[in-house]
């Protein structure tokens, strides 16, 4: 028996037309962020695992369980963009060059854990950083940013959640105030809840397994927990949301799954994918810099799941398609109609035909099949003229055209 091979688990293939879909999502994504005034950076796969370790932080999921590791090496394959932009923002010293820096990035992240049902090894981000405010403006525009991104690829049912951790102080004291009370309900506690509370006690408000809703109704949250300033860029930045028409939903046990987030942070929804799942979260980091070996610099960013976008958009079944196909009539006309094909492809059409030499009725079915817009037959007859026959295959109309009027006759029809 010979041996074939399938993808890893927890790996996509995306055939032509989930390719087109996904090529889509990012070509109208990146329209977007240019509107906003983002500027593209790609940045590489592989980075140190410290840079996580330090910003997205252990006790974290991210960290502890689903760190894709390179054998033998202190390297992992990116879980998420946010530090890993910080670490190109350092690297460049871009402090120094203006005081406000706006990048947006795609491409692939990486999750070593064993895959479960809907969770991936790899998948893909498109997100943006805002790195040097730490106005509340610059929140709204992400909130908007990423909620403008879901509106043109077409996401329609989506849902804003919002919260704010509150400030560096405001985040410890809540720590400490959640640690103390869950102590007294620790049997109430699943087992990683149990090991949060020691680690990482926000982290029980993330909880999947109820014992965040427990909870919810003992503590009512932690608003009460921040500080004045804290509170009222809260206020504020929800009115401006207003203003911009976007009515979020607040959860003021909305944590995020990483340690870097100070303040705002957000959740956009989908009840497509089920409760647990965002399609897209973000908010505010403005102690990360600091804490990866730079300056106090404020700064807020977002990611959306373009695996995600993908199954809200449903089944993919559209595929790129092309101006025009070239089929011979006779087996010896081969050449003359891969010359015209050649042509064609320098005047920029999208063009093709078929190599096998089969018989016209089959050439024809795969014009068919590739979504031709024009089909140029080339038979012996009309060949010796100079011509050859142009088929519409929207109107399913014919015609004779020479071959040197070829391309003008085409852009005339389309
Ligand atoms: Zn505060
Ligand atoms: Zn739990």
């Amino acid at each position: 028996m010979k041996k074939t091979y399938n993808n890893i688990r927890g790996t996509l293939d995306f055939n032509p037309a989930e390719a087109f879909s996904f090529q889509k999502v990012i070509s109208a994504a990146e329209k977007i962020f240019q509107r906003f005034g983002y500027q593209e950076i790609i940045l590489p796969l592989l980075e140190e695992r410290e840079l996580f370790i330090k910003g997205v932080g252990t006790g974290t999921d991210i960290v502890d369980r689903q760190m894709f590791k390179i054998e033998g090496k202190d390297i992992v394959l990116r879980p998420e963009g946010t530090a890993q932009v910080v670490r190109y923002y350092l690297q460049n010293s871009l402090q120094k060059r203006g005081d406000f820096h706006k990048f947006f990035y795609t491409g692939a992240m990486f999750r070593g854990e064993r895959p479960q049902k809907g969770r991936l090894r790899q998948f893909h981000h498109l997100g943006a950083e805002a790195i040097g405010s730490d106005s509340f403006y610059v929140d709204a525009e992400m909130i908007d940013l990423s909620l403008k991104i879901l509106e043109a690829v077409g996401v329609k049912e989506k849902e804003l959640v919002l919260n704010s951790l509150g400030c560096k102080d405001d985040k410890d004291n809540f720590s400490r105030r959640l640690k103390a009370d869950l102590t007294k309900h620790k049997n109430k506690l699943c087992d990683d809840c149990r090991n949060r509370l020691e680690k990482n006690p926000l982290r029980v408000l993330d909880c999947k397994k109820g014992c965040r809703s427990d909870y919810i109704k003992q503590a009512g949250g932690h608003f009460i927990d921040l500080c004045l300033k804290c509170k009222q860029d809260f206020k504020n930045l929800t009115a401006l949301l207003g203003d911009l028409g976007i009515k979020p939903k607040t959860d003021f046990c909305l944590v995020r799954g990483l340690d870097y987030y100070t303040k705002t942070v957000f959740e956009i929804t989908s009840s497509q994918l089920g409760a647990q799942d965002a399609i897209g979260a973000g908010g505010r980091y403005d102690n990360l810099i600091e804490d990866l070996g730079g300056p106090r610099v404020p700064a807020v960013g977002f990611a959306l799941g373009i695996e995600r976008i993908l199954l809200v958009l449903g089944k993919a079944l559209e595929t790129k398609k092309i101006d025009v196909f070239v089929a011979v009539g006779e087996e010896e006309l081969f050449e003359a109609g891969f010359k015209i094909l050649t042509d064609l492809r320098k005047k920029t059409f999208s063009a093709d035909c078929d190599y096998n030499q089969k018989s016209l009725k089959s050439q024809l079915r795969t014009a068919q099949r590739l979504g031709a817009r024009f089909t140029v037959i080339v038979a012996s007859d009309e060949y010796q003229r100079g011509c050859v026959a142009l088929k519409d295959m929207d109107k399913s109309t014919q015609q004779e055209v020479k071959i040197e009027d070829l391309a003008s006759q085409i852009i005339d029809l389309k």
